[in-house]
């Protein structure tokens, strides 16, 4: 089964992904997590992204799709993946299409995890205290340049999956267990 996990930044895409890889043993794929990840060991890739992500906008596609093959061919994904911050345009949901055909791969479910967005700016200071962590991009001047590239590049995917009869929502403004009772229900 491959499903994405879809919502405006700090909707719980994460947190819901963890959920499912702890209980069903399913392989998250994160672009947040692997861009992070190439930041943390200074490659190239990481280098250039660095910027792109502090400031709250969208590393090009041609490096996410690039990423996305690489990880979708390792073995360990045959089984079926879950899709957290990917795809974030209509170019990289039309190159996942070209990919997932190519394998003969179908695509199960788009789950949105729905969220009231004056709520989203007290996750990410909640983010920030709980993990003892700063990201970069978790403050309130990036989070609002994040929700507009949401809305402007991100959101026309919803239609996108609505039209092809794959997207369901779920009330992401409820507790994290009843967010993934909302989701198991989905997935059967
Ligand atoms: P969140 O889950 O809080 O929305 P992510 O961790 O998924 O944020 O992503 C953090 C940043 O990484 C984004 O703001 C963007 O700069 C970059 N990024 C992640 N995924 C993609 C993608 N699919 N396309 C372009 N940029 C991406």
């Amino acid at each position: 089964m491959n499903i994405i996990l879809f919502g405006a930044p700090g909707a719980g895409k994460g947190t819901q992904a963890t959920r499912l890889v702890d209980q069903r043993g399913m392989v998250q794929l994160s672009t947040g997590d692997m861009l992070r990840a190439a930041v943390s060991a200074g490659t190239d890739l990481g280098v250039r992204a660095k910027a792109i992500m502090d400031r709250g906008d969208l590393v090009s596609d041609d490096i996410i799709l690039g990423m996305i093959v690489e990880r979708m061919d390792s073995p360990d994904c045959a089984q079926g993946v879950i899709l957290d911050g990917f795809p974030r345009t209509v170019a990289q949901a039309n190159g996942l299409d070209e990919m997932l055909q190519a394998r003969n791969w179908s695509l199960d479910h788009v789950i949105e995890i729905q969220v009231d967005e004056a709520a989203l700016f007290a996750r990410i200071e909640n983010r920030a205290a709980e993990t003892g962590q700063v990201r970069e991009d978790d403050n309130a001047e990036t989070l609002r340049k994040r929700l507009d590239v949401y809305h402007e590049s991100t959101a026309p995917l919803l239609p996108f999956y609505s039209d092809k009869g794959l997207l369901r929502a779920v009330d992401g403004m409820a507790g994290i267990e009843e967010v993934g009772r909302q989701i198991d229900g989905i997935l059967g």
